[in-house]
């Protein structure tokens, strides 16, 4: 029997559900508070042609043949490994770290004695867990100004678990990502993906889920936004970063670095973080045509608007907040609170797409079919 069923948010989480449901007959709804689907990997063009990442950089990589034949039924991929430097001394560096420059610090032997594994590592907090993982210089040049910047506080403060986000690499491969086997980004952009992944399926733009009373009960509903905003803040907000984007348009430069995106961990060269040049994330024959060049600086702050929440603070005090959310949610039937605001977790564009398909078959099919009779309708449990 076909259900009738809410999706709130149209990301990669929200709208791999809704595909995976309607195509298993499914009555599927998708409710979008922006004007557009796509949730944070939405891209838009420049009047120059250069096509931007709306919400920073998305390099698009993954190892599951699964999620690899997924991802292209809604359009092609163009081979990208992305590449990434750090501006330090003066000089574009790799990142991660490349034994090129542990050799030429002398610090060669972190190559061989090191152990790569931080989860092994019992560290008591961020700055002791990266100081197992890379010499004292390398730390205090590529990762603590870096770090405090992201985060707005020491890294003493944070938790060790951050430093899985991590590596130095011990070769001299300059690719960011070398180990996954499929790496790309669409050819005709995230936007226009994301639209073919919802294409047959009802989307509702514009619409606030937690504003509007006025829906049809639905007998399952799927919440990507935020776990916070959905109880109206009210055991306390969850602490998030964001970048403020500053983009320029460069008329007269045909390259400004030699990368998509350059880090900036050094205080005196500015606040922002990083830089991006959005040319150099276009296949090579569409770069050639275009004049100029758009450059992005970001620099990290707290949001307070939902719409900014880009990274959860990685903390105890909010891990425990969430839990607290996520204890309530789970009493509630016929509802599931998940994605990255969900689950108040930060998750690459493959793992969101692995994460929401597991979510079908493990947990939202068998609610279905265990329970075709009680309806979850809209904030009536509030
Ligand atoms: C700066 C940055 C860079 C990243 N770069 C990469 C990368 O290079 N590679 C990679 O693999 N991953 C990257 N990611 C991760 C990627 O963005 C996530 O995996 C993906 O966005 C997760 O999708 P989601 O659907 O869970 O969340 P989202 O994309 O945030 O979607 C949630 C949607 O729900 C909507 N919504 C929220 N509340 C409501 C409501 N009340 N009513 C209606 N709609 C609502 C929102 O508007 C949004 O559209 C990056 C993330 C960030 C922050």
């Amino acid at each position: 029997m076909s259900s009738k069923i809410h999706i709130v948010g149209s990301g990669l989480t929200g709208a791999t559900i809704a595909r995976l449901l309607h195509d298993q007959g499914h009555d599927v709804s998708v409710f979008e508070r922006r004007a557009q689907v796509g949730g944070n990997v939405h891209d838009f063009v420049h009047p120059s042609g250069i096509r931007v990442h709306s919400y920073g950089p998305h390099y698009f990589r993954t190892n599951s043949e699964a999620i690899w034949a997924y991802v292209q039924r809604f359009g092609s991929f163009f081979p990208y490994r992305a590449i990434v430097k750090s501006f330090v001394d003066g000089q574009y560096e790799n990142w991660p770290i490349s034994a090129a420059y542990l050799r030429r610090i002398g610090a060669a032997q972190y190559l061989n004695t090191r152990i790569s594994s931080p989860a092994a590592l019992p560290a008591r907090n961020f700055e002791a867990a990266a100081l197992q993982l890379m010499p004292v210089e390398v730390y205090e040049k590529f990762v603590k100004n870096y770090t405090s910047k992201q985060w707005g506080i020491a890294p003493r403060q944070l938790s060790a678990d951050l430093v899985k986000r991590f590596e130095v690499h011990h070769d001299d491969d300059p690719h960011l990502t070398p180990g996954y086997r499929w790496q790309g980004i669409p050819a005709d952009g995230y936007a226009q993906w994301m639209s073919k992944m919802l294409e047959g399926i009802k989307v509702h733009l514009g619409v606030d889920y937690l504003q509007q009373q006025a829906f049809e009960p639905a007998t399952y509903t799927v919440f990507t936004g935020a776990i916070d905003a959905f109880f109206g803040f009210d055991l306390g907000r969850l602490h998030y970063r964001g970048q403020q984007r500053e983009h320029e348009y460069l008329s007269a430069t045909a390259c400004y670095q030699p990368c998509a995106q350059v880090n900036n961990p050094a205080l005196e060269n500015g606040a922002h973080i990083r830089t991006l040049e959005w040319k150099h994330l276009m296949p090579t024959a569409q770069q050639a045509e275009i004049h100029g060049t758009v450059i992005t600086r970001e620099t990290p702050f707290s949001p307070q608007d939902i719409d900014q929440y880009e990274y959860p603070f990685p903390d105890r005090i909010n891990q425990q907040l969430y839990q607290q959310y996520r204890q309530r949610a789970q009493r509630i039937p016929n509802l599931l609170i998940c994605g990255r605001l969900g689950e108040y977790r930060y998750y690459d564009m493959d793992q969101a797409i692995g994460r929401a398909m597991m979510l079908v078959q493990k947990q939202i099919l068998p609610s279905l079919s265990a329970n075709n009779s009680r309806i979850f309708s809209n904030l009536s449990y509030f």
